[in-house]
């Protein structure tokens, strides 16, 4: 684990650029943090060279910074979250964007979803293969749009109307992920996969970050390539509100993991409602969901959040999950594994 104190680094910054801490009577109102995830699944230290661990440390350290910068300027958890999500998405390191999984036909279709906590504005695409960042696609929709979920052609049509740039599909090409999609359509060609429990020199994932702003309004989003071979049109957890993606005053979740179980648990919401109704920590919450309930359905995968006072969490109940945050007293902090 890597824990390095960033504290006065930020106070210095925050001072400098003139941020309001000082007039806000109520001490938790200033306060920011971020959490991220880069995907969780069979991600074993015995199969990770030191080159790839440090590359995807140094990864999630730049995600974490460039929203944490963010806030500490005054910017919007919003903001936040979408800059920390493109610099995941422009990584050829994670299942998103750049470096996105292959569909069974050899595609790249891509998901992503957002939300805000302040009026639980949604929205999400799905499906799409010519968006650079899909999570700005997303926002779009929420922002710009009557809908919450836009997909395929009619997703890319809006982001055309909206002035995006449509990217030629070869742009998310990798051969690591090509080489994924050929061995399991030669070993298994009906067994839909998750990233990170492919061949075993290639750990990569679905990303996801939650803020906390400065007049604490939580966004969640989370952006994928969905799982190797998937078929027929399959659109996973990630672009669906509630499931992969969740946000209200209480907490705010991304997901990961295997997308089918994540529906059916309605996971992201399941975890805000446990703190909503019941009064659980985040954390508590969490657990409940992700440890008891989906691993009795026989879901894999893992989620991170954060509630209103900025409290971070983590849960999954696979080897490893890559995941990192800052919490509000400025503290790092980079795991990868189960043990670490
Ligand atoms: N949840 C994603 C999906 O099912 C995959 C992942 O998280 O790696 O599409």
């Amino acid at each position: 684990m890597i824990k390095q104190t960033l504290t006065a680094l930020f106070l210095i910054a925050g001072l400098a650029s003139g941020i309001n801490a000082m007039d806000n009577s109520d001490n938790t109102k200033s306060k920011t943090a971020i959490v991220i995830h880069g995907g969780a699944g069979t991600i074993l230290k015995s199969k990770m060279t030191p080159e790839i661990e440090q590359a995807y440390i140094e990864a999630l350290t730049h995600a974490l910074k460039t929203g944490h910068q963010i806030l500490q300027e005054g910017g919007s958890s919003t903001e936040a979250v979408k800059a920390t999500i493109v610099t995941m998405e422009d990584s050829p390191l994670f299942n998103a964007g750049k470096g996105a999984v292959f569909t069974h036909e050899g595609k790249n279709e891509l998901d992503a979803s957002i939300m805000v906590s302040s009026d639980r504005s949604a929205g999400a695409v799905a499906g799409v293969s010519h968006i650079k960042n899909p999570i700005l696609l997303a926002d779009k929709v929420r922002t710009d749009s009557k809908h919450v979920l836009m997909a395929r052609e009619g997703a890319e049509e809006f982001a055309k109307e909206q002035g995006f740039e449509m990217v030629d599909p070869k742009y998310f090409f990798t051969q690591n992920r090509w080489d994924q999609l050929q061995k399991i359509l030669k070993e298994s060609p009906d067994k839909m996969q998750l990233s990170e429990d492919e061949a075993k020199n290639s750990k990569f994932g679905t990303v996801g970050a939650v803020a906390l702003d400065m007049n604490g309004v939580i966004t969640a989003g989370t952006s994928t390539g969905g799982m190797t071979n998937k078929r027929y049109g399959r659109i996973g957890d990630s672009p669906i509100i509630g499931a992969g993606t969740y946000a209200n005053q209480y907490c705010g979740i991304s997901a990961t993991g295997h997308g089918e179980y994540f529906i059916r648990a309605a996971v992201a919401y399941d975890i805000c409602a446990l703190v909503e109704y019941k009064g659980e920590s985040i954390q508590e919450a969490a657990d409940i969901v992700i440890q008891e309930k989906l691993k009795a359905m026989g879901g894999d995968g893992g989620v991170i959040g954060l509630d209103k006072d900025g409290n971070i969490m983590m849960s999954f109940n696979t080897p490893g999950m890559y995941r990192g945050s800052i919490d509000v007293d400025g503290n790092i902090s980079i795991e990868i594994y189960q043990e670490q």
